[in-house]
């Protein structure tokens, strides 16, 4: 039975990301607070959010810090932009530190307020300095399949999914995309995760050859990638991609949306995977999601373009109205600050072995053909047979069953494409809730087997 809010819901909102005729008959799960890495529904049920909200609230859901600092800053400054060289302190701050701890060479700072938002700018600026320094050719972007990059008409282009092309006209042209570097579901038999890493970056040669690599200038990549399946990358994938974009002189965007802040372990995903990276997309944990900002990292060469066209054209025609907010700077300066003083790295290094034990030991399971991951984030990939790797029928949508008792269990994960399903709690989480999100989540492996069977 749909409770009276359910009711009020599927009457009023379309919600993103969600199969609109399903909803109108199952209604929605509706949460009302948070504590910790728990959020409550309307009827009091307890949930371990396994995802973070979506991948995103890194310090979990009762931080006081952050509230407050959140509410002096209302209280302060509610708004100002930064637009015609306007400014404000947090703004600055933030910068200030962001340029500190960025494992790219950064010189600048520019503010947004989404994932989406940061990565078409990174394609704007790109198509911006190709212009700037006399070479409109150089204007192509090349991304992976199954990366994700955001929503907007750039970043949905450079996203490598079917769900955001299929019937929005997308791809735009001159956005490319090169094979995705999952090993377990893509490599040949008996190929290894070295010599699949150095193929995949013998095809991506390949297509800037075929391209004209005077007409390719950016290449973009999540250290590990999200919504494509929770997927890390092969041995040596980074170091052979950063070769071949070295040789044809290609800009490097690392999009750390979801990697970036203590997620793999370390501060950024580019240092684990020692990608050489030129410039980076960040958001989600900036705030530990408390408001929505992000960021793009601008290293010195790109800024100076920047400089010298507003000397020839004026204004640099960019930017959006809640680009470096007050109040999201704010919190994303007490967030960082937080980071550091309660050394959350050294805790996700501390509690990553047993999330990862846990994790690789659900690969024992009949369903499960492979459990992978790094930090706090991993995927499991579920299989109609572990020994030929064969899927079932993606109607049947086994992996979003599995995801369904999980809610029954009491825990919220992700199902994506593939029969694949994310993990990626709070980076606060304790060994001891790590054990319990687990424990539920084989709860509901176990009645899936049953239902598939
Ligand atoms: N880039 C990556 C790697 C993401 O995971 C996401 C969102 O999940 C985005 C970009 C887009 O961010 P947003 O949803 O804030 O627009």
């Amino acid at each position: 039975m749909l409770t009276n809010l359910a009711v009020r819901d599927i009457e009023t909102l379309v919600h993103p990301y969600t199969n609109l005729a399903v909803h109108r008959e199952v209604g929605p799960l509706v949460l009302e607070r948070g504590k910790g890495v728990y959020v409550y529904d309307v009827s009091g049920k307890d949930y371990i959010e396994g995802m973070a909200g979506l991948w995103c609230t890194s310090l979990g859901y009762s931080n006081e810090e952050l509230c407050d600092v959140a509410y002096e800053q209302l209280k302060k400054l509610p708004f100002t932009h930064i637009f015609s060289g306007r400014s404000h302190d947090p703004a600055i701050e933030l910068a200030e530190k962001l340029k500190e701890i960025a494992p790219v060479p950064i010189s600048k700072v520019f503010y947004g307020a989404s994932g989406s938002d940061a990565n078409d700018t990174q394609v704007k600026l790109v198509w911006y300095m190709n212009n700037a320094l006399g070479r409109p050719k150089k204007k192509k972007i090349i991304s992976r399949l199954k990366g994700y990059h955001g929503v907007t008409v750039a970043s949905a282009s450079l996203t490598g999914l079917p769900a955001n092309h299929t019937d929005f006209d997308l791809p735009l042209p001159g956005i490319l995309h090169t094979s995705s570097p999952h090993h377990y579901r893509f490599a040949q038999p008996g190929e290894s995760e070295l010599d699949f890493s150095a193929r995949l970056a013998a095809e991506l040669d390949e297509m800037i050859q075929r391209e004209g690599p005077d007409t390719v200038a950016a290449f973009i990549a999540e250290p590990v990638m999200g919504a494509g399946g929770a997927v890390t990358p092969p041995e040596g994938y980074f170091e052979a991609i950063n070769a071949v974009l070295a040789k044809y002189d290609i800009l490097f965007i690392a999009d750390e949306v979801i990697t970036g802040f203590g997620r793999t372990g370390e501060m950024f995903g580019t240092t684990t995977y020692k990608m050489k990276a030129d410039t980076l997309s960040c958001a989600k944990a900036l705030t530990s999601a408390y408001f929505p900002l992000s960021a793009v990292l601008i290293n010195e060469p790109v800024y100076e373009v920047l400089v010298d066209q507003s000397r020839k054209i004026g204004t640099f025609g960019h930017g959006n109205t809640y680009a470096g907010h007050p109040v999201g700077c704010a919190v994303a300066v007490k967030t960082l600050e937080i980071y550091q003083r309660d050394r959350i790295i050294e805790h996700v290094r501390k509690v990553a072995p047993t999330f990862l034990q846990r994790l690789t030991r659900l690969a024992e399971h009949p369903l499960v053909g492979e459990a992978r991951g790094v930090g706090l984030i991993g995927g499991v990939e579920l299989v109609k047979d572990k020994a030929s790797k064969a899927q079932f029928e993606a109607k049947k949508a086994v992996a979003a069953k599995s995801v369904s008792f999980a809610q029954d269990e009491g825990l919220i994960l992700r199902a994506m494409g593939g029969d694949r399903v994310a993990f990626c709690p709070p980076l606060v989480i304790t060994e001891a809730e790590i054990g319990e999100m687990f424990d539920r989540y084989e709860r509901a492996l176990a009645r899936t087997l049953d239902w598939v069977k």
